[in-house]
């Protein structure tokens, strides 16, 4: 009975210490560097390389890895949201265990998305967001990741929004000209007909424009690569093996937010034939930064300390 009575109260007195442990455990697996998933250790690894040499500008960036496009495709296929809430699973954790829906076993297809998802990525304020499939289609070839990181950080860092209006309103007011000068000579089409016009005109300068800023982020990301020491053709290396890895077209649609392979490969070979890495290199001034990992929003976080 004494036993009993010792050994409850070594319990007791040992309890506070067994839940702090556990509770300090968890805070070290939810946010240290250390016991993240592969996947961001290769972000980090390859943004390390990438800011050692370029200046990355003074805010944070945010990377955070998600199921991708093929979980929202199946999701829809399988009756498991209307058409315009798919984009829920398109963003759902691979990282996290869910409970079936509806029947569906939402970890299995997190698998399968990971398996049979390409390569996907984009910046989003100030979020460069990348599937988890992507690292498992570019496989060895992390160089060629780098570049697509490079892009996207680009994107976060040189896109504006007060700049893209500007051009965009710009634009549209030489087409209004243009337009008025047209009208002046036909005076019978109908007001509706015009209205379409425009929306369609419209259309055409936004894509113009995304166009445009997809072959500067194409170049900047080269750029940075050069910098940090990757060989010149790195990121032409990339836009060939993304274009027959995705079967992108080749040929530019006026209708497409992103240029035809020919000719992003041809205005990127220009760009980088003229680029000279050491002018920047000797005008560099190396910098500090920080990583955060924070398992609960599934984001690795990029501290720039100037
Ligand atoms: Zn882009």
């Amino acid at each position: 009975m004494q036993n009993q009575k010792t050994i409850l109260n070594k319990i007791i007195i040992c309890l506070p210490v067994f839940l702090f442990l556990i509770f300090v455990f968890n805070f070290v697996r939810n946010n240290s560097t250390l016991f993240m998933p592969k996947e961001y250790k290769t972000i980090k690894k390859l943004v390390n390389k990438i800011a050692a040499k370029n200046n990355l500008g003074d805010k944070e960036i945010i990377f955070s890895i998600a199921n991708g496009r093929y979980m929202s495709w199946r999701a829809k296929e399988l009756d498991l949201c209307k058409e315009d809430e798919c984009w829920y699973f398109n963003n759902l954790n691979p990282y996290k265990k869910y409970k079936n829906l509806r029947g569906i076993n939402l970890n299995e297809l997190g698998k399968q998305a990971y398996l049979y998802g390409g390569i996907e990525g984009y910046a989003w304020r100030g979020i460069v967001w990348l599937s988890r499939s992507t690292f498992r289609s570019y496989g060895e070839k992390t160089d060629l990741l780098a570049c697509t990181i490079g892009h996207e950080i680009s994107h976060v860092i040189f896109d504006s929004h007060i700049n893209d209006s500007i051009k965009l309103s710009e634009n549209l007011k030489n087409i209004e000209i243009e337009n008025n000068n047209y009208l002046k000579k036909d005076n019978n089409k109908e007001d509706n007909k015009n209205e379409d016009y425009k929306n369609e005109e419209r259309n055409f300068v936004e894509m113009e424009l995304s166009r445009q800023s997809e072959k500067k982020a194409d170049f900047e990301g080269a750029k940075m690569l050069i910098n940090a020491g990757f060989p010149k053709d790195t990121c032409l290396k990339e836009l060939k093996f993304l274009t027959e890895f995705e079967k992108l077209e080749t040929e530019t649609n006026m209708e497409s937010t992103h240029p035809g392979y020919l000719e992003r490969y041809k205005s990127l070979e220009k760009s980088i034939d003229n680029y000279d890495k050491f002018a920047y290199l000797n005008s560099f001034k190396p910098y500090s930064w920080k990583w955060k990992y924070k398992r609960k929003i599934n984001s690795l976080i990029f501290i720039p300390i100037k």
